[in-house]
């Protein structure tokens, strides 16, 4: 068996791992670079190169640094994600597809087969790589890991994942009853790099926004349109305060999917937003005037809210900061302009991200991804990926009795694994 990570050990984002056999070849993933990555994105040939002759591509999730480089692959090979997480793809699409020609995404994007937790794959038919998805917790909604198995061998890779989203409480009993123990454990590490940053559950976020709702009247809050967990604390810290949960035509059609796939977490999952058409009209102005309320807005509209801060002006609006830090900071390669100029429309009316606990993080703390090491107990060794160069995932506590890969080539146990 051949392990190969194409792209990703040392940097977050862009993910593209390759898991083959004599006969079969499968791929993990295949993002664009993060905006900000100063490396040159691979070409249309270096893509065919390494998805040339695979059996199938498995995301792991919508997120761009994932699926990102999907419409290059070439048609003849068969591409895999969560059902919902492909009508989020094709929501998105047909938005962007309104400044911008994305015919071919969205061509692509219909033709990817869908994939449910727990369902077992013979990838390619040829009985020598099996591939299991299991549902795990992140700022992505309908996001899976995989549970791989090849010659006699285990390898558990966990894409993106937490366990202080809404529901990642079933991490651990998941990977305790469905995956057991594993022979390598392909992992995440981003927190390796961001060991300072304050890890609040989604259940603390949305106890903090509640205080916020009752002490303003007009919130506005930046963050990410297809993150299911915060969407839902806005939406649930409205419920509490009476407060209007007030969205535009997009982000009423990404909530309009959660709903769908809302299942039993209807309670959290299922949506109920006053959507925006105009909010001069004087009966929206009288029932927003009334009982106020939050609008989660995306880093392209400065001119939406500075347009509504004319016209909703009886009281301060404040703006909930609600995204990663690291894009509000000046002169760095990922900066966001954008983002830059929203905050600045409400100068000190703003709570700031992880700083005033109204953002956490999609991905697994320190402890967690410590503790998912010792649960899989990987007898080979773990690939770390999805993480910054110079961060070690040796410095997670109490796992020196693990074989750690580092770039380059290794054969062990009849597995070459190259970084
Ligand atoms: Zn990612
Ligand atoms: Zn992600």
């Amino acid at each position: 068996m051949n392990i190969t990570i194409h792209r990703g050990a040392n940097q977050i984002g862009g993910c593209i791992t390759e898991i083959s056999s004599d006969n079969c070849k499968l791929l993990i993933d295949f993002g664009s670079n993060l905006p900000g990555n100063q490396k040159a994105e691979l070409t249309e040939k270096q893509i065919c190169d390494i998805a040339g002759s695979a059996d199938a591509v498995f995301y792991t999730h919508y997120h761009g640094d994932h699926v990102g480089l999907h419409h290059l692959i070439p048609t003849s090979i068969k591409q895999y994600i969560g059902s919902g997480a492909k009508d989020i793809m094709l929501c998105k699409y047909d938005a962007l597809n309104k400044y911008g020609d994305y015919g071919k995404e969205i061509e692509m994007v219909k033709r990817i087969n869908t994939y449910r937790a727990g369902q077992r794959f013979d990838i390619g038919g040829k009985g020598e790589i099996f591939l299991t998805p299991y549902f795990v917790s992140h700022s992505a909604f309908d996001a899976y890991m995989f549970k791989i198995e090849c010659e006699e061998k285990k390898i558990l890779h966990t894409g993106d994942f937490r366990q202080h989203g809404y529901l990642g409480k079933g991490l651990f009993p998941t990977l305790k009853k469905y995956v057991g123990e594993v022979d390598i454990l392909v992992t995440e590490g981003t927190m390796l790099g961001r060991k300072q940053e304050s890890i609040v559950s989604e259940n603390e976020i949305q106890q903090r926004i509640t205080k916020i709702l009752k002490e303003h009247k007009y919130v506005f809050a930046l963050c990410s349109s297809t993150d299911i967990d915060r969407l839902a604390s806005f939406h649930a810290a409205c419920k509490d305060t009476g407060r209007v949960f007030f969205v535009d035509k997009y982000q009423k059609s990404v909530l309009d999917i959660f709903s769908k796939y809302a299942g039993k977490h209807s309670s959290l999952f299922d949506f109920n937003a006053f959507e925006l058409v105009n909010y001069r009209t004087s009966n929206v102005k009288q029932k927003l005037t009334r009982e106020g309320f939050l609008m989660p807005i995306r880093i392209n509209g400065y001119h939406l809210v500075k347009n509504m801060l004319d016209v909703y002006n009886d009281e301060s609006a404040w703006l909930i900061y609600s995204m990663w830090g690291g894009y509000a900071e000046e002169n760095k390669n990922y900066t966001i302009e954008s983002v830059i100029n929203i905050r600045n429309l409400f100068k000190e009316r703003l709570f700031d991200g992880t700083k005033d606990y109204v953002h956490t993080s999609g991905h697994a703390d320190i402890q967690t991804l410590a503790d998912v090491c010792k649960t899989v107990n990987p007898h080979i060794g773990v690939i770390p990926i999805h993480k910054e160069e110079n961060t070690a995932y040796e410095s997670l506590p109490n796992l020196s009795e693990y074989k750690i890969f580092h770039e380059g080539k290794t054969i062990i146990e009849n597995i070459s694994i190259s970084i």
